[in-house]
């Protein structure tokens, strides 16, 4: 991986940021083109908010790429624009963790600082043989203590990386190739016939269905969009206009409400037409967009948050996933569909 390779503590913290609920292979083409358009921890500082999430768009859990920015405007402000070596310090940066910090301090400044993460912790539990939970409490504390133990003096880098990828190539979480494990003869998991019970696997909580009527609002060559702002899920970037709906919601409910949302917001809906269904998770929550493509006679001003913009305007801003393909809808509607001028 081309981060493994470099010491530079700002690159780390892109890689180690990004990598947090994300895998190696969604994160590796986001990681070379947000570095290319931000090189130095100054430029992402000075970066203008949008230019950031649109760099991260799609990669979702916005909130670590506001939290990146912010740790490097922390970065500017407090440390004059270099990279704090100590580990105390890089932990206080915004959005960093006990896990971060430890890369971050090991990677980039060869201290011996413990890591756990998702590959390195189920190493852990089965060379140890931890039965409890990971996710906290008593089996992730035991994990960290483990993890402090093995760490050498020296090249703490190596040892840390060797751990993740033992974890990500070899005791994979399911049939782990235990006779070619360079570590099998430690492994109490293996001595116990314990490898296909540890770690512990937690229920997932059950997905809290959500549904919301969302519409590609046309006047003449523009389209409504409107910023997401604080306190909603992706707050900062935009979206389509929509309104949440039951998720039993009939047909005809949903139109409706989104009808007179935005005729308040936009002007009064000559044309509405179901395009079709989109679906993505958010966290806990199972959601479908159904999407609608409306047209409003007279335009007004838009409320406060809205703006009317041509498509290419709105291709250059941040855009989540679902909404970007509620944009491929709109420009390319199914065949079926005729768009009106
Ligand atoms: S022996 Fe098997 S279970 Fe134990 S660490 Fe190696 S791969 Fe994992």
């Amino acid at each position: 991986m081309p981060w493994r390779e470099t010491r530079d503590p700002y690159a780390i913290l892109v890689s180690e940021v990004m990598l947090q609920q994300t895998t190696v292979a969604a994160v590796r083409g986001y990681y070379d083109r947000f570095l290319a358009q931000f090189p130095t921890i100054a430029d992402l500082a000075n970066a203008k908010e949008d230019e950031v999430l649109s760099a991260w768009a799609g990669l979702g859990y916005y909130r670590r790429a506001r939290n990146l920015q912010a740790a490097a405007c922390a970065v500017m402000q407090r440390h004059a624009g270099v990279f704090p070596a100590d580990f105390e310090e890089i932990l206080m940066l915004p959005g960093v963790g006990r896990y971060t910090a430890g890369a971050v301090a090991s990677s980039a400044f060869g201290q011996s600082r413990p890591i756990v993460e998702a590959n390195s912790a189920r190493v852990l539990a089965r060379l140890f043989a931890v039965k409890e939970s990971l996710k906290g409490g008593a089996g992730l504390k035991a994990l960290w203590q483990y993890s402090a133990e093995l760490l050498p003096d020296r090249n703490a880098r190596d040892h840390n990386y060797a751990l993740m990828e033992l974890g990500s190539l070899v005791c994979t979480p399911k049939n782990p190739a235990c006779t070619e494990c360079p570590v099998l003869t430690y492994c109490e998991a293996h001595r116990l016939d314990l490898v296909a019970q540890i770690p512990r696997v937690e229920p997932k909580p059950e997905k809290i269905a959500r549904a919301f009527a969302g519409a590609i609002v046309r006047h003449a060559e523009n389209v409504l969009i409107r910023r997401i702002p604080a306190g909603e899920w992706h707050a900062g970037l935009y979206e389509f206009p929509k309104v949440e709906i039951e998720p039993w919601a009939s047909e005809s409910k949903g139109q409706d409400d989104l009808k007179n949302h935005i005729s308040q917001v936009a002007g009064p809906v000559s044309k509405l037409e179901r395009l079709s269904d989109i679906r993505f998770t958010v966290t806990v929550h199972s959601v479908t967009l159904r999407v609608f493509d409306m047209k409003v006679s007279r335009r007004r001003s838009p409320a406060p948050g809205y703006f009317w913009l041509p498509v290419s305007e709105i291709e250059k801003l941040p855009l989540g996933s679902p909404q970007k393909k509620v944009l491929n809808l709109l420009k390319s509607p199914p065949e079926w569909f005729e768009v009106e001028p």
